[in-house]
């Protein structure tokens, strides 16, 4: 059952309970004139996160350095204009109905083609013109608020987007006192449908808005990518990293070959795809990332066979983020866990279609430490 929040927009911030875990306050009205409102999750840590209903977007997260400083260290806005401009390139937003491109926004299931709007040049990208990001989720009100939980639920229309099937989406997003924020996705449809959910965080780990990102220390537990076309679709090919500028499996800066390479001149850095050694399935580590000078280390470990490494090449200084600096080139990464890009069209990879008889499971973990 879909649940909505009917109390009465309210600016200033108020305790659900008196254990200080979970805090709303208002965040501002969508054109509709709907409201939407910022959720706090609080740990014994000292971490906070906040996560808003629309887009049901990560919108802060502070966590502390080596020396217990805390910054936030996801790029956001401070009101929701910010969110609801055509600037916002998907700042923490959960991206669906499928997250990526699909070539052409044109794919077949059952015999049938379908189509959804090209938002990419020629392609579909994060579900086309409206996608999760830009809609407003409901929020199950009797969420666990002493696990510091909250659940967002999204009801996609048969039809949304070009997309088949009636989904019932729900995301929740858990904070743990072991510095873990766990995202954790579930869906069902009544039709078959392709489906592909992820969170589009940016982070920098020195603190959103304090410069590019090109000295964190990344490790992907990938052998393999999957390289891509002008238009940045996948070619169907499984490439090993082995001597390539891909290989982040022994730990290296992300500017160290940020450049090198038809790959990633393409893109105009790194924004493809690395496929998991673990394979999906089962919770486990993908990607670690370590910021020098903060000491600041994010793990992230997923049931998704893979992970988009993005390096901001989009950013590009055109909008202003939550400590009131620009947003330039490469100034965050993100880490999308999902599906592979544009499965629909390739049969190789591994499917993407979610059938009325199945109950979409799917789990990331951003892990918080310091070194
Ligand atoms: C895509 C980029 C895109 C960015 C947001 C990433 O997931 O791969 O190409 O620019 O999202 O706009």
């Amino acid at each position: 059952m879909r649940a909505t929040i009917l109390s009465m927009p309210d600016p200033a911030e108020f305790a659900l309970n008196t254990e200080h875990t979970t805090t709303r306050k208002w965040f501002g009205q969508t054109a509709g004139g709907e409201d939407v409102y910022l959720y706090k999750l609080e740990n014994m840590q000292g971490v906070e996160v906040e996560i808003s209903n629309y887009g049901a977007t990560i919108v802060s997260l502070r966590v502390p350095d080596r020396t217990g400083r805390v910054d936030d260290v996801i790029l956001g806005y401070d009101n929701l204009s910010g969110y609801l401009s055509e600037k916002n390139q998907y700042l923490g937003a959960t991206v669906g109905r499928y997250a990526n491109r699909i070539a052409g926004g044109r794919f077949a299931l059952n015999g049938k083609t379908y189509q959804v709007p090209n938002n990419d040049g020629p392609n579909a990208l994060h579900g086309g013109k409206k996608g999760f990001d830009k809609r407003l989720w409901s929020v199950e009100q009797s969420a666990p608020i002493a696990a510091r939980e909250i659940i967002l639920r999204y009801f996609s229309e048969d039809g949304e987007e070009g997309f088949p099937g009636n989904l019932e989406v729900r995301v929740s997003f858990r904070l743990t006192d072991q510095n873990e924020l766990r995202i954790e996705y579930l869906a069902t449809t009544d039709k078959d449908t392709v489906l592909n959910l992820t969170n589009h965080a940016y982070f920098n780990l020195a603190g959103e808005g304090s410069g590019d990102i090109l000295q964190h220390q990344l490790t992907l537990l990938a052998s393999s990518f999957t390289p891509v076309d002008e238009s940045l679709i996948p070619t169907g090919e499984l490439r090993d990293v082995a001597n390539t500028p891909f290989d982040f499996r022994h730990g290296t800066a992300v500017g160290i070959h940020i450049d090198d390479g038809e790959q990633l001149q393409r893109a105009g850095g790194y924004d493809h795809n690395l496929v998991l050694d673990h394979g999906g399935g089962k919770l486990a580590l993908a990607a670690r990332v370590t910021e020098p000078s903060s000491g600041r280390v994010l793990e992230v470990l997923t049931t998704e066979p893979g992970v988009q490494f993005y390096s901001g090449n989009f950013l590009d200084g055109s909008t202003t983020g939550k400590s009131g600096k620009s947003y330039d080139f490469r100034s965050g990464f993100s880490l999308e866990t999902q599906h592979f890009p544009d499965s629909p069209n390739q049969p190789a990879f591994p499917s993407t279609v979610l059938k009325p008889d199945q109950r979409f499971q799917s789990m990331t973990v951003y892990r918080f430490s310091t070194k």
